[in-house]
């Protein structure tokens, strides 16, 4: 399908590369411009590049009232030959679709979205961050736009990505050690609901669970399967932990488990590494042995947004603190770190496919 390109007056736009003097913070700028694109008469038209603005829909519309809404994330970096490149967006693409399905939402083909987004970031270019580990984070989102008020999924959607020129997302690339607390109370998912989907509604019934957290002094929540038994999510990020001997260890992906891109590149990466990466069920009572024993060594979270997020220690919700290894950011999380972002850098070569050009056409 061919992009139509509705682009701001040349003296509305940007004209000069963007070079921010200040912490931009992560999620909080935009760009010129937004890519859209309607679902109706069962068929995906209209493809447009477009100022980025309001977007108008009837108060009816079944996205605000049923949820019916899933979103991504990518980011875009920029190599030091000045070119900007994205990462494994097939995955997302792939995962959008795999979401729409969970929500009942018709599948969008997985080329046209990469094609839009590798458009919207050509256009937009000059406003990738002049700065030390900036990024453009990529955010492709689908909703249900119909004005229908009974629960039933929608005929009519929009797909829409938009752009958020972002700083780096640890300053000094100082990934502090974070704290996240041991729920038994609050679940992500449970089998058999939404929990391996990007849907909106999913992040909803997050909030109160990660402001609990706040109360304890923790970031986030481990969230543990609705028996309370195994880990499943570090908020929203896979968690992983590390054992004495170098082996890394992601919970196995179920329903319940968000398909990070970030855990599935570690796991790929895992000869580049030099050590064992893999997934396995984990009892959050042998986990907290392992820990105290000083059997696992390093653990954290995995998701586009951070890359990796150590965690230093976890609290119980009867205030118990455990700490893992010293407390600080061990040497496998900071080998993760270094090697995936130097491959998204361009610094080094990973798997074919896995970094792409955006090419200079509009
Ligand atoms: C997005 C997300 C992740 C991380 O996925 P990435 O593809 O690595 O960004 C993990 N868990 C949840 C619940 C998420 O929403």
């Amino acid at each position: 399908m061919k992009i139509d390109y509705q682009l701001k007056n040349a003296e509305n736009r940007r004209t000069e590369q963007f070079e921010p003097k200040e912490d931009i913070g992560f999620g909080k700028l935009r760009t010129d411009h937004m890519f859209l694109m309607d679902y109706k008469d069962g068929q995906w038209v209209e493809p447009r590049v477009v100022p980025y603005g309001p977007l108008t829909m009837p108060p009816g519309a079944m996205a605000l009232h049923y949820g019916q809404s899933i979103f991504e994330g990518a980011k875009a970096y920029k190599h030091t030959d000045g070119e900007i490149h994205t990462f494994r967006l097939d995955m997302n693409a792939s995962r959008m679709n795999h979401s729409g399905s969970v929500v009942c939402m018709p599948s969008i083909d997985e080329q046209m979205q990469i094609d839009a987004i590798h458009a919207l970031i050509d256009v937009d270019r000059l406003w990738f961050p002049e700065q030390d580990g900036a990024c453009l984070y990529v955010r492709p989102f689908v909703f249900a736009t119909e004005d229908h008020i009974s629960v039933r999924s929608s005929k009519n959607y929009t797909f829409c990505v938009l752009l958020s020129p972002s700083g780096a997302y640890y300053k000094d690339g100082n990934n502090k050690a974070i704290r996240l607390l041991v729920s038994e109370q609050y679940h992500r998912a449970v089998s058999g609901g939404t929990g391996s989907a990007k849907a909106s509604g999913n992040y909803s019934a997050s909030l109160k669970a990660s402001e609990t957290a706040q109360t304890y002094g923790a970031s986030q929540v481990l969230y543990l399967d609705s028996t309370n038994q195994y880990i499943e999510e570090a908020g929203a990020m896979n968690h992983y932990h590390v054992r004495k001997d170098g082996t890394v260890i992601i919970p196995e992906f179920t329903d319940t488990i968000l398909k990070s891109i970030t855990s599935q590149s570690i796991l790929s990466l895992s000869n580049q590494l030099g050590f064992e990466v893999k997934q396995e069920t984990i009892k959050i009572k042998d986990f907290i042995e392992d820990v105290k024993s000083g059997e696992i060594i390093e653990a954290g979270g995995f998701g586009t947004a951070a890359v990796v997020s150590p965690v230093g220690s976890y609290i119980f919700e009867n205030n118990d603190v455990i700490t893992v290894g010293d407390g600080n950011v061990g040497k496998y999380t900071l080998a993760m770190y270094t090697l995936l972002t130097d491959i998204q850098m361009g610094r080094q070569q990973g798997p074919d496919g896995w970094v792409n050009l955006v090419e200079r056409k509009a």
